[in-house]
C-alpha cells in the first residue's frame, strides 16, 4: 500500500507497506500510476433495493437486470464483465431491449472481444488455448502469420498473426486472438 510519493530533482521516492506491513521506500526516475478503477455505487440508494453489491459492483442477470425487478445496471458497475466501452455499450442494448419487453441480447462474458493495450496490439475473444483444453474440448489451433496479410503489407506492419482455437470434432470457433 502507498503511502507518499515525493518528487525531487532525480524523480520520485516513492512509500509503501508490503504485504508483511513493513514500511519501505523505493526511488526511481518515473512513476507509473495503474491502481485501475473501480465502481462509485455508495450513496445512490442500492442498499434499499435487493439489488446483490459486491465491493461496490453490482451483480446481473443476462439482460443486466438486478435482483430488484426493474432494476438494471450496466456498464463499469456491473460484476463480473469486462470494464470496457463496447461492453457497455451492449450492455445497455441489452438492458434497454428487456425493459421494452422485446428479446435482445443476452450478454455472455466469453463472447465480449477483450482488447490489450500494448504493442503489438492484442485483440481477443473466446476462451484461450488452455481455458478450452481444461474445459475438456478436444481442441485444434490454427495459426495464420501477418506477413501473408493484405493489410498489414499495405500499413508495414507484418508484425502479430492470428490464432484460431477451435473444437476438433465439428470446427466449432472456441477463441480467435490476433
Ligand atoms: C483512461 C481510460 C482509458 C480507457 N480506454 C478504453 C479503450 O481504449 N477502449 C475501451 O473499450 N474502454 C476503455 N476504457 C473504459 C471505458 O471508458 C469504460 O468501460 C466505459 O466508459 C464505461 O462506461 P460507463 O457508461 O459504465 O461509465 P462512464 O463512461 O464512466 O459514464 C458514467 C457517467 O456517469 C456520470 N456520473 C457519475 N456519477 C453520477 C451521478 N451521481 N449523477 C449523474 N451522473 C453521474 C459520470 O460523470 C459519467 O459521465 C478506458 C477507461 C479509462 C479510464
Amino acid at each position: 500500500m502507498v503511502n507518499s510519493v515525493k518528487k525531487d530533482a532525480k524523480g520520485v521516492t516513492v512509500t509503501f507497506k508490503d504485504k508483511d506491513g513493513k514500511s519501505q521506500t523505493l526511488q526511481a526516475e518515473k512513476l507509473l500510476l495503474a491502481v485501475g478503477r473501480k465502481p462509485m455505487t455508495d450513496n445512490c440508494g442500492l442498499e434499499k433495493s435487493k439489488a446483490q453489491v459486491e465491493r461496490g459492483a453490482v451483480h446481473v442477470g443476462p439482460y443486466m437486470e438486478t435482483a430488484e425487478k426493474g432494476l438494471y445496471a450496466i456498464g463499469d458497475i456491473v460484476f463480473g464483465l469486462p470494464l470496457l466501452a463496447h461492453a457497455a455499450m451492449m450492455e445497455g442494448i441489452s438492458a434497454v431491449t428487456h425493459i421494452a419487453g422485446k428479446q435482445g441480447p443476452a450478454i455472455v462474458k466469453e463472447r465480449i472481444p477483450n482488447a490489450t493495450y500494448c504493442e503489438p496490439q492484442i485483440g481477443s475473444i473466446g476462451l484461450t488455448e488452455k481455458q478450452a483444453r481444461d474445459a475438456g474440448y478436444a481442441v485444434k489451433t490454427g495459426k495464420f502469420p501477418f506477413v501473408g496479410n493484405s493489410k498489414a503489407t499495405i500499413l508495414g506492419n507484418h508484425g502479430g498473426f492470428i490464432k484460431v482455437v477451435s473444437e476438433e470434432k465439428y470446427g466449432e470457433v472456441l477463441a480467435f486472438t490476433s
